[in-house]
């Protein structure tokens, strides 16, 4: 292995990742970017650099957007290595990752992390089913292959994405049988009172109401308030059952997409030993950072959705702010205070209407602390039941639920399950999600191959 050595690693290169990228170059930085997907894009401009036409007509102009940021990174001189795994980052800016089947490690004067969101899971009886998958599972099939359902399909859940990709579905010529929304109307009522701060936010407030009015207007089947959903089939997805309005209700469909909103992707943060709180307005763990996003006294920043999440345009301001930062750090900027007045500014526009969507699109507890029977760990096939006989035998916490029953212990680590386990033994204990902690999660945080060091 060999170690070279540049002012700045940043992993992710979704807005966060290049958008710092370009930022660190404008102030003479070195710069080293290294995401997993082998093109560039993160999550929302995901194969931004290679859709096709009609793709980037289907997916809209907010994705088309990246195009221009994408375009920005590689004029900005920035090194850039696709298809790199990241496994470990220490406080003092070691990175290692395997790429191309070989591992190796730079090290940095600072490194970013930006690895972005995942979605929270959304165990309901049926979910681990086939035919069942996430609503970002299918859209990133639609950006990264053009690949698109050929039958009928059904929405669930709540969120912005699920609407979007409900949306693009339609004019890519989608049938969408239904879409089962489980935001309670009790959710509006809460949320009005983050209107004013919405209205702030009025031009992504608009975009959310006309994409609304899209899927109403084309038809689609929306029942609003769902509860009680479970999938049904026995070995295949075959239907939906929910409650709507007091009644029983069954879609049959072969493939249900799920989806409940997003959450940061804290591995990397959690294994470099950050202090993390427990956020209840987003229900998940964000690391904890001082303004610009540095942890503690280390070497390490982190910008975008995985210090909490901000979507996209915030994300990318965030990831300029951290590079600013470091510039300061070592002395290559001058006009810094000016700068980052700046972008505060423009951070705070894209964040006004957060507080409103958190609060509409708060899932619902029965969607997050499963009954009984529903498998909570899909790689070691932990049930929130079992997780349940645990507590009642002792187990404190997360940490202790490997020891009872390797739950959290599988190629995820502990990603997919994690945030499911902590609430689960909250509710079992009647403590809040903060006193339960997480899992330590230690490297390597992602599944790699011995063979990969050999030599
Ligand atoms: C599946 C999904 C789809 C989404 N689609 C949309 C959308 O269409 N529109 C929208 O407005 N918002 C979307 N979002 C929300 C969206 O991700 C953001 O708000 C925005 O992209 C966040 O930017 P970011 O730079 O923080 O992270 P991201 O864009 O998520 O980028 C993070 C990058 O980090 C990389 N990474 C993570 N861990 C590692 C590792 N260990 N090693 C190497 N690389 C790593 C990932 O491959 C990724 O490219 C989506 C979220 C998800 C989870």
């Amino acid at each position: 292995m060999s170690e070279a050595t540049v002012d700045l690693v940043i992993i992710g290169s979704g807005p966060a990742g290049m958008a710092a990228a370009c930022e660190a170059r404008a102030h003479g930085l070195s710069v080293l970017l290294l995401d997993e997907q082998s093109s560039v894009g993160g999550q929302i401009y995901r194969r931004i650099e290679e859709a096709p036409a009609d793709i980037l007509d289907v997916l809209g102009k907010d994705y088309a957007a990246g195009q221009r940021l994408a375009m920005e990174f590689r004029e900005s001189g920035a090194g850039y290595l696709g298809g790199a795994v990241v496994w470990n980052v220490t406080t003092t800016g070691v990175v290692d990752y395997v790429a191309n089947g070989h591992a190796d490690e730079v090290a940095g004067k600072f490194v970013l992390l930006a690895s972005g969101a995942m979605e929270r899971p959304f165990p309901v009886k049926g979910w681990t089913l086939p035919g069942v998958m996430s609503a970002g599972a299918g859209q990133i099939m639609l950006k990264g292959a053009g690949a698109l359902p050929t039958e009928p399909v059904v929405l669930a859940g709540c969120g912005p994405l699920l609407y979007l990709l409900a949306w693009q579905y339609l004019r890519a010529g989608v049938t969408i049988r239904a879409l089962v929304d489980t935001t309670p109307q009790s959710a509006y009522v809460r949320a009005a009172r983050h209107v004013i701060g919405a209205a702030r936010g009025w031009r992504e407030l608009l975009k959310g109401i006309k994409l609304l009015s899209v899927i109403k207007r084309r038809g689609v089947k929306v029942y609003s308030g769902a509860t009680e959903l479970s999938i049904e089939g026995e070995t295949l997805a075959e239907g939906i059952a929910f409650v709507h309005h007091g009644k029983k209700m069954r879609v049959p469909a072969s493939l249900v997409l799920l989806h409940q909103g997003v959450v940061p992707n804290t591995q990397l943060t959690w294994s470099t030993g950050a202090e993390h709180r427990w956020d209840d307005d987003q229900l998940c763990w964000q690391p904890v950072t001082d303004e610009a996003g540095r942890v503690g006294n280390t070497s390490v920043y982190v910008a975008g959705d995985s210090r909490g999440i901000v979507g996209a345009n915030a994300s990318a301001v965030q990831g300029r702010l951290a590079a600013l930062a470091i510039a300061q750090h070592l002395g290559t900027t001058r006009d810094a205070v000016r700068r980052s007045s700046g972008l505060r500014r423009e951070l705070q526009r894209y964040t006004h209407l957060r507080p409103f969507l958190n609060t509409l699109y708060r899932p619902l507890d029965e969607n997050r602390i499963p009954t009984d029977e529903v498998l909570v760990c899909r790689c070691e096939e932990v049930t929130a039941g079992q997780i349940r006989r645990y507590v009642e035998l002792g187990c404190l916490g997360p940490n202790q639920t490997k020891a009872f029953g390797r739950c959290g212990m599988g190629p995820c680590q502990g990603r997919l399950c994690g945030l499911t386990v902590t609430e689960v033994i909250a509710e079992a204990r009647h403590v809040e999600p903060s006193e339960i902690g997480y899992y330590r999660i230690r490297p390597p945080i992602k599944p790699i191959m011995l063979g990969d060091f050999v030599g």
